[in-house]
């Protein structure tokens, strides 16, 4: 008990995540049985689909087989209720109309409420803390010129690390070719189940309108804007909370600054006991992750993969290493050892906003006030994506190369600008880079149905850009405040 009390935080989440993924993996999920819920002469019954060949849909010509179990699911999910046709060997066919489907539990998928429950605690404290912080930061840079040179390096630092994603995401995307390493029978087999596996939602029409960005970044009602969690809107209300609260009596300002940074630190000694958990609540959400996993797909996108993780390092090992080393006032060792929480938790939730606490404290750990802290990090888990820009990037090769497409340099660069505003966009939770993805295929004459082609490996894609999402807003973080206290320096 007294060794496992000496052991760091960070090892024990470690350590969860390897026993979490191989737990999940000796509990995985078998992709090929069912449980189905299905109408029985009127009456409601369940049962398993555990012996069969091939299912074939009532009156069409789609059919799967075993291998192809995946997609059926999928097909199920979106098209219930449905009649099909179920052919064992060497039995009679059965005729079911199932009205739900589902696959069943293990040992691994049964903690996910676990896992829910971490992301849980630390989701309900990012709201408050954002707007608390924010708040507290932005009264606290005491004049409209510091604020407005702060703001502004944040941005431009946002803006260029997220290009530079892009741009190595595209160029990796290009030189390594991805879609063009898939044998062309393997090929036009994606395609043809790439129309089954869309969402109707997805494939209609996502348009970018610039103005129409911008007036909805201002809330008419901030409340509402909290409670549905729409991150712009939180935090551009707080920045205009927190600036116009220097221009009124200091006597009562002080009194609501003070109250914010009590919230504030508040919430961040929360983080503090909900990390006490961290260690199962990791295990639990990668062990039902791995085990519902389909491994099947692996082996078709391999490239893809490969090329996603690689740009992914590189934005983390070239460009955080150097923005730490230019601009920061510690050093790449010290960047790296106190960031392993925020990126642990980032890989397990796939959540830039659950992580944002964590990321905080990690901050915090490096030396960086929380005045630039309070500021930047909000900020930045809500409009700077790195990773999920770089990931957009490959993938909107990668689609592209599958449908034998060519992307020329004015198609490219459209993609370099479509994915930055898409990155500003993209809210901080599980899965939606693939959602705005659809708008930047659209933007370069795409069909956005190609998002089929990669949804079965997002989920494990998600866990690494995340990674790379926090990390670049904690090195920017590192970055302006190094710029801000050189600045101080030159002063004196
Ligand atoms: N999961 C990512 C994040 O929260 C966003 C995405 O790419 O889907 O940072």
């Amino acid at each position: 008990m007294k060794l496992l009390k000496s052991v760091p935080l960070h090892v024990k989440i470690l350590i969860a995540l390897v026993l979490g993924a191989i737990w999940g993996s000796v509990f995985s999920v078998q992709s090929d049985v069912f449980i189905a819920n299905y109408e029985n002469n009127s009456n409601q019954s369940e049962s398993i689909i555990a012996d069969w060949d091939k299912i074939e849909i009532q009156n069409s010509d789609v059919s799967y087989s075993r291998s192809e179990a995946n997609k059926f699911f999928n097909y199920v999910g979106k098209n219930k209720p449905i009649n099909v046709v179920i052919y064992q060997q060497n039995k009679a066919e059965i005729l079911l109309t199932i009205e739900s489907i589902k696959k069943k539990e293990t040992f691994a998928t049964y903690l996910r409420p676990i896992g829910t429950l971490f992301i849980k605690l630390l989701s309900f404290l990012a709201i408050p803390l954002v707007i608390a912080s924010l708040i507290v930061g932005a009264a606290s840079l005491d004049n409209i010129k510091k604020l407005g040179r702060i703001g502004g390096r944040t941005f431009l630092f946002y803006l260029a690390t997220t290009t530079i994603a892009i741009g190595i995401g595209l160029s990796l995307a290009n030189l390594i070719a991805p879609g063009k390493q898939i044998p062309d029978s393997i090929k036009s087999e994606m395609l043809s189940s790439a129309d089954n596996n869309i969402d109707a939602d997805i494939s209609s029409k996502m348009e970018i309108d610039l103005l129409e960005f911008v007036v909805d970044i201002v809330p008419k009602n901030p409340f509402k804007a909290m409670s549905s969690g729409n991150m712009l809107q939180i935090v551009f209300f707080s920045v205009m909370f927190g600036i116009t609260l220097t221009f009124i009596e200091k006597e009562k300002s002080s009194v609501v600054i003070s109250f914010f940074s009590g919230v504030s630190d508040t919430m961040i000694k929360m983080v503090d006991f909900i990390m006490y958990l961290a260690p199962y609540g990791v295990f639990a959400l990668i062990a039902a992750t791995i085990a519902d996993f389909g491994y099947e797909i692996i082996s078709t996108l391999v490239w893809y993969i490969l090329t996603v993780i690689l740009g992914l390092f590189l934005q983390n090992f070239l460009v955080y290493n150097s923005v730490v080393k230019l601009f920061g006032r510690i050093s790449i060792k010290k960047f790296l050892s106190e960031i392993r929480n925020a990126q642990a938790i980032g890989f397990s939730t796939s959540s830039s906003a659950a992580t944002l606490p964590v990321t905080f404290e990690c901050v915090e750990k490096m030396g960086v006030p929380k005045q630039v802290s309070g500021f930047v990090l909000p900020l930045g888990a809500t409009i700077n994506m790195d990773g999920t820009a770089l990931y957009q990037g490959v993938a909107t090769v990668f689609i592209a190369q599958i449908y034998g497409m060519d992307l020329g340099l004015t198609e490219q660069l459209t993609v370099v600008l479509t994915a930055v505003l898409a990155s500003i966009g993209t809210a901080p939770v599980p899965g939606v880079g693939i959602i705005m993805l659809v708008m930047i295929l659209q933007s370069v004459n795409i069909p956005p149905e190609g998002i089929a082609l990669i949804m079965g490996v997002d989920r494990l894609l998600d866990m690494m850009r995340t990674i790379t999402n926090v990390s670049g807003d904690a090195a920017v973080a590192v970055a302006i405040d190094g710029i801000e206290s050189k600045g101080k320096q030159a002063l004196i």
